[in-house]
């Protein structure tokens, strides 16, 4: 069920016949959890397409999300230069990996929630949805969203005609000013509509071939 194969046996295991294996989730790149394999969890983890690991306190295997629903379904999978770590691209039900209930197990600096960085789309989605459900002042994002959709789409539209002029001018740094400016004001629109930017990701993963 996995398309990348790992030969089992090319994989370094420590004197233990322990990977440690990364979890990334596969659409915003977002570093959810690191666990240990085997060669019996990776073996597994390939024939099921599932993330099963190696559990060093209970000494047993263990089926990610089997008593919690938190199962992972593996997406893309890779070792490293000298093949003694794995990085796994998954797929998180429920969104949440770690056993506390957070996203990601990394979600702490200091004692306080910080959710690691994502992709830069993502990270401007958050600041966005931020601005929206706690409005600062002085904030242009805010002044938007408290405007509404008249205010929205329309520059939205404005931005959309600005983009084709940049391109039409062939210039490239106009152009990545022109497409960042457009590709905010989209998301601001999704940000009102309360529609994820995950769901576009979901969307533009299930339209690649
Ligand atoms: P689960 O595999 O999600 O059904 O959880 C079963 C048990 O595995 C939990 O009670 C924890 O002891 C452990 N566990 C689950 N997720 C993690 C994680 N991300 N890191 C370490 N231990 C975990
Ligand atoms: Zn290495
Ligand atoms: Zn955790
Ligand atoms: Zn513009």
């Amino acid at each position: 069920t996995v398309q990348q194969s790992i030969p089992l046996d090319r994989i370094r295991y420590n004197d233990q016949g322990l990977v440690p294996a990364i979890a990334q989730d596969y659409l915003d790149g977002t570093v959810l959890m690191m666990a240990w394999m085997n060669r019996d969890s990776l073996q597994k983890t390939l024939e099921t397409g599932e993330c099963w690991y190696w559990s060093r306190s209970r000494q047993e295997l263990w089926h990610k999300g089997a008593t919690s629903g938190h199962l992972q379904k593996v997406r893309s999978l890779r070792y490293d230069c000298d093949s003694d770590c794995l990085l796994v691209g998954i797929e998180q039900i429920g969104d949440i990996a770690c056993h506390t209930g957070e996203r990601s197990c990394f979600h702490q600096i200091d004692g306080q929630i910080q959710p690691p960085p994502a992709d830069t789309l993502s990270q401007v989605f958050e600041i966005i949805c931020d601005r929206r459900d706690r409005p600062t002042e002085g904030s242009y994002t805010a002044q938007l969203l408290a405007a509404g959709d008249n205010k929205i789409l329309k520059k939205l539209g404005e931005e959309t005609a600005e983009v084709v002029m940049a391109f039409k001018d062939d210039d490239p740094e106009q152009i990545a000013g022109e497409v960042a400016d457009w590709i905010y004001h989209a998301m601001v629109a999704l940000a009102h509509h309360q529609v994820d930017l995950r769901d576009v990701y979901r969307k533009l993963q299930q339209r690649r071939r």
